[in-house]
C-alpha cells in the first residue's frame, strides 16, 4: 500500500487531475472512505484530468453518471444505495466495468463480488489535518499505474 496525505480539498482533487495521465480504457477503481471523505472530490479531478468540463456531482441517485467528451470515457458510480448485487446486473454494470472507459465505484467494498480480480482499491482516510489516500494495486497494470502516480516502486518477480 502507498499512501499520500493531501492537507486541502485542493490537493486532493489535483491527486486525482494528476492520476487522470495515467488512465487507460478499462481500469476500474473502487473507492471507500466515509461519507464526506473526498472520494467524490477525487472523481471531479479525474474529469479535470480526463478534459471534461461537465459538472460532476454524486450519483448517489442514479447509481451512474457517464461523461463521454475527455480523452476516455468516464464512468462515475455510487452504490451506497444498492441492497442486493442483482440491482447491479439491472443497471448493465458488466458494460461499464468491462469496457472502454474507466469506472470509479464509490462504495465499491459493497459489491466485492463484482469486481475484476485485477483493480485498483483507493481508500481515504479523515485524519486531523487533512486526508491519507491510500492506494491498494491488485495485480500488475495497477501496481505500474500506482507506481507512475507516486513513484513508489512495486517490486518485480
Ligand atoms: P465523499 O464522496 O467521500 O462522500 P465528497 O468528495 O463529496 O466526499 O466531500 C468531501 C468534503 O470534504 C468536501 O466538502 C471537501 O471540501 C472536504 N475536505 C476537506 N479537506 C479535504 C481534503 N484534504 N481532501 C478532500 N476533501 C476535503
Ligand atoms: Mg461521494
Amino acid at each position: 500500500m502507498v499512501s499520500i496525505v493531501t492537507k486541502s480539498p485542493q490537493e486532493t482533487e489535483y491527486i486525482g487531475k494528476r492520476m487522470a495521465a495515467f488512465l487507460t480504457p478499462g481500469d476500474i477503481i473502487s473507492l471507500t472512505g466515509d461519507l464526506g471523505a473526498g472520494k467524490t472530490l477525487l472523481v471531479q479531478g479525474i474529469a479535470k484530468g480526463l478534459g471534461i468540463e461537465d459538472i460532476v456531482t454524486s450519483p448517489t441517485f442514479t447509481i451512474i453518471q457517464q461523461y463521454e467528451e475527455g480523452r476516455i470515457p468516464l464512468y462515475h458510480m455510487d452504490v451506497y444505495r444498492i441492497k442486493d448485487p442483482i440491482e447491479m446486473e439491472d443497471i448493465g454494470y458488466e458494460e461499464y466495468f468491462y469496457g472502454q472507459g474507466v469506472t470509479f465505484v464509490e462504495w465499491g467494498n459493497l459489491i466485492p463480488e463484482l469486481f475484476p480480480e485485477e483493480h485498483l482499491k483507493i481508500h481515504i482516510t479523515n485524519i486531523e489535518d487533512g486526508r491519507e489516500i491510500d492506494f491498494e494495486p491488485v495485480g500488475r497494470h495497477y501496481m505500474d499505474l500506482v507506481e507512475e502516480l507516486t513513484g513508489h516502486a512495486y517490486t518485480r518477480i
